[in-house]
């Protein structure tokens, strides 16, 4: 009989925004990422996620895919999210259907004065939660202000959404099983009213579609994912294993910006570093410019 030490099966993927060009975080990220598939021979895929109309832009794209290959990386497919808007249209409204949707007409600066005038604000991993005005509108109020066409985001009714599913785990690499904690993120958006689909339900619609079964990706989404555990549940799809590794920071402990200067792939490879080293000296965490990993 033959033995298999490692699923056939497993897909990860590495899914940047192409909002400016890829540093030696992306860098690091992409690697975790693509070891683990190819390790176990299972399939490493590239994902755009280019729903911010505002900030991505095609040349950024062209960048993604020049930078990971000069790492010397492969991939077995692309999904580029603004080809997909239907999916994720389709997925909103199958949570409309099951009433875990609000619309929310606030501004952020509505949102600023109603926390500002309460005295308990409850806090979640990225400060402040939505306070919940608009999930307590009357029905009518709601509808009348649909139908005169108001601005609104589509906000995921966290309190209705865990009522509904019962009581959610997922499973981290480090740190284990993680009960889903509703004050994590709150109320999300699942819909933003300037972008044609939110990061959240792209994410875990996409991340089904294309089989992913381990999420490797930063720590600093980590809190993220108890939102996509409970998007996961309430419209079918398998959930993954999720390694959330630990972020790039510079020589100050500041983590990577797209906007760190002379961090860039790109700007590396401008100044004559070779691709392939890079990637050797980034697994071996060896990291180069007073670059290192965050200790959290
Ligand atoms: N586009 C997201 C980012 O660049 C991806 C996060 C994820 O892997 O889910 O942070």
């Amino acid at each position: 009989m033959t033995q298999v030490a490692f699923p056939l099966h497993l897909v990860t993927r590495f899914a940047p925004s192409p909002t400016g060009r890829l540093h030696i975080g992306h860098g690091y990220s992409a690697l975790q990422a693509y070891d683990l598939a190819r390790k176990s021979k299972g399939r490493f895929l590239l994902r755009i996620e280019d729903t911010d109309v505002t900030r991505c832009r095609p040349e950024y794209t062209q960048g993604i895919f020049e930078d990971l290959a000069w790492l010397g990386l492969d991939w077995d497919g692309v999904v580029i999210q603004s080809e997909r808007l239907g999916a994720y249209d389709a997925a909103l409204e199958r949570l409309k259907g099951l009433g875990v949707a609000y619309p929310c007409f606030c501004t952020r600066g509505d949102i600023a004065r109603e926390l500002a005038a309460s005295l308990h604000a409850p806090h979640g991993a990225d400060g402040p939660l939505y306070p919940g005005t608009c999930r307590a509108l009357g029905a009518d109020e709601r509808r009348e202000r649909m139908a005169r066409g108001d601005p609104h985001s589509w906000r995921l009714d966290m309190g209705a959404a865990l009522a509904r599913t019962g009581p959610l785990c997922w499973h981290d690499d480090a740190a284990g099983d993680v009960p889903v904690d509703p004050d994590a993120l709150g109320d999300l958006i699942v819909k933003g009213r300037d972008r044609p689909a939110s990061y959240h339900l792209a994410v875990v619609v996409d991340d089904a579609d294309q089989g992913v079964t381990h999420v490797v990706r930063g720590r600093d989404v980590f809190a993220s994912t108890h939102a996509h555990r409970t998007l996961q549940a309430l419209l079918g799809l398998p959930t993954p294993v999720y390694r959330h590794h630990p972020l790039v920071v510079d020589a100050q402990g500041q983590r990577l910006a797209k906007r760190s200067a002379g961090l860039s792939l790109a700007e590396l490879r401008d100044a004559g570093w070779e691709g392939a080293a890079l990637a050797a000296d980034i697994r071996a965490g060896r990291f180069p410019l007073g670059i290192g990993l965050s200790e959290a």
